[in-house]
């Protein structure tokens, strides 16, 4: 994820996260279709393929990732508010040059963060 996320900066990268239970086995990248630094829209054929390929390896979707370049390293009031699956939202921010990564439960109006481990 780090490698992709930092491969499509300046602009933000996105893509699904697909496993079992809590566990992401897979991540599956999508083309920002907007193209932005300061927003995504998945492309909705690779989002597609992205789903048929987690459903023929019967895994679930898990998570979303997206990346923002320039901040925050929260959930911005646009991901709260266009978040469209119940799953969890993994967000790439970048500080100093330094990727990080935080994972958010966004429900309610309300992004709160959860732990994200990562091995
Ligand atoms: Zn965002």
């Amino acid at each position: 994820m780090r490698r992709h996320v930092a491969a499509q900066a300046p602009l933000e990268a996105c893509g699904l996260l697909a496993g079992t239970g809590e566990r992401v086995e897979a991540v599956l990248r999508v083309r920002n279709a907007a193209q932005s630094a300061v927003r995504f829209r998945m492309d909705p054929q690779e989002q597609l393929q992205a789903f048929e390929w987690i459903e023929e390896h019967g895994l679930e979707l898990v998570g979303i990732f997206h990346s923002h370049p320039a901040g925050p390293e929260t959930a911005s009031v646009t991901d709260i508010a266009e978040a469209a699956y119940d799953v969890v939202q993994v967000i790439w921010s970048r500080t100093q040059g330094i990727w990080t990564a935080r994972a958010f439960w966004i429900e309610n109006g309300q992004a709160n963060e959860i732990p994200l481990k990562m091995d």
